[in-house]
C-alpha cells in the first residue's frame, strides 16, 4: 500500500525576495493562504508538512542580519520596500496556529531565509548559517523539527542537513519528459498520472522524499481553457496518483506554497484534493515527510 504525503512551503513573501519585481498577488496572498489552507487541512484531517522559513518565528528584527555570510543585499527588502510590512517577513502566530491546530501537523523548515542552497552563488558557509539560525529559533519554540525543503527544490549542501538535526528532504522530482501540452493531453486520454516517487536513505540515513506533483504549475488559459470540459486537470493527476498508491507502494508527494492561494478557483483546487485525499484515506493513508522518514529510515542496532 501506497501513501500521501502534502508538503507546504511556509514562507510568506521571502520565495520573492530575491525577485526583481515581487508577483503582488503572491507576496499579498500568504498570509490568508496559510489560514485557508490550515483550515481545509482540519477540515479533512489531513496532516501535511509545513516547512517554515525560519525567519517567520522571529519576534523582531531591524532587517540588518549584518552577520550572515550571505551579505545584506538579501536583506534590503526587507529593510527597504518591506519595512513597514513586517506581516510579509515575519509570522509567529500562524506558527502558533499550527501548533495549536488538532491535525498532527510536522513541522519542518525551509531555511532561515529562503536561501537557495543549489545556487552556484550559494557558499557552504552561507547554507550553514542558514540552517544553524533556523534551528536556532525551532529549538526556542521547542519544535522538533527534522523535515527540510530546499527552496525551488534546488538541492545543494545536502551533507550539512544531518549535522543541524535534519532526517528527511524534498528532493527534485522525477524528470518529466513530456511537455505540458502532453500532459494534458494524456490526461484527457486517460492515462496520466503523478509520478509516484520512491523514499531513499543515503548512507548517513539521511532520507529523500522526491516531489510527486506541484499543484499549481497547470495555470493560465491552458487551464482556463480546459476546466470547463474535463474538469481540473491537477485534481485529476491526484486522482489518479491516488488510484496508482492504492495499488502499489510509492509516495504521492504533493506540495504549495500557501501563496498558491490567490483566489477563489486556486482555494477550490487544493479543497477538492483534500476531498479526494479523505475519500481515499482508507487505500491510501496520509504521511507526513516526518512519518516517511521514521518509517524509512534503517532501525538502529541495539
Ligand atoms: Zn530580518
Ligand atoms: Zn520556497
Amino acid at each position: 500500500m501506497g501513501s500521501v504525503v502534502l508538503s507546504v512551503d511556509a514562507e510568506l513573501a521571502w520565495g520573492f525576495v530575491d525577485h526583481d519585481t515581487p508577483p503582488a498577488d503572491r507576496v499579498e496572498s500568504g498570509r490568508r493562504g496559510w489560514r485557508t489552507l490550515a483550515r481545509l487541512c482540519e477540515e479533512y484531517d489531513a496532516p501535511a508538512t509545513w516547512a517554515v522559513v525560519g525567519h517567520l518565528l522571529e519576534d523582531d528584527c531591524d532587517g540588518r542580519h549584518a552577520d550572515h555570510p550571505i551579505g545584506p543585499g538579501w536583506f534590503a527588502r526587507e529593510r527597504g520596500e518591506w519595512a513597514d510590512r513586517p506581516d510579509l517577513t515575519r509570522g509567529p502566530e500562524l506558527v502558533e496556529r499550527l501548533r495549536d491546530s488538532p491535525v498532527d501537523h510536522d513541522i519542518g523548515c525551509h531555511t532561515y531565509a529562503h536561501v537557495e542552497f543549489g545556487a552556484p552563488g550559494t557558499t557552504r558557509a552561507m547554507a550553514a548559517a542558514e540552517l544553524e539560525r533556523a534551528r536556532a529559533l525551532m529549538d526556542e519554540w521547542g519544535i522538533d523539527g527534522r523535515s527540510f525543503v530546499f527552496p525551488r527544490n534546488n538541492v545543494g549542501h545536502v551533507d550539512l542537513l544531518s549535522d543541524y538535526g535534519f532526517e528527511v528532504y524534498r528532493g527534485r522530482r522525477p524528470v518529466e519528459r513530456r511537455s505540458l501540452p502532453e500532459k494534458l493531453a494524456t490526461v484527457a486520454v486517460g492515462d496520466g498520472r503523478p509520478p509516484l516517487v520512491e523514499p531513499a536513505v543515503d548512507d548517513g540515513g539521511l532520507v529523500n522524499l522526491p516531489a510527486s506533483l506541484f499543484l499549481y504549475s497547470f495555470e493560465g488559459p491552458a487551464l482556463r481553457a480546459t476546466k470547463p470540459v474535463l474538469g481540473d486537470p491537477v485534481v485529476e493527476l491526484v486522482e489518479r496518483g491516488l488510484a496508482a498508491a492504492a495499488d502499489g507502494d510509492g509516495v504521492l508527494h504533493l506540495w504549495l506554497h500557501p501563496n498558491n492561494l490567490v483566489d477563489d478557483a486556486a482555494v477550490e483546487r487544493i479543497e477538492a484534493v483534500l476531498r479526494a485525499i479523505d475519500e481515499h484515506r482508507e487505500a491510501v493513508p496520509v504521511e507526513t515527510m516526518a512519518d516517511v522518514a521514521a518509517r524509512r529510515r534503517p532501525k538502529r542496532v541495539r
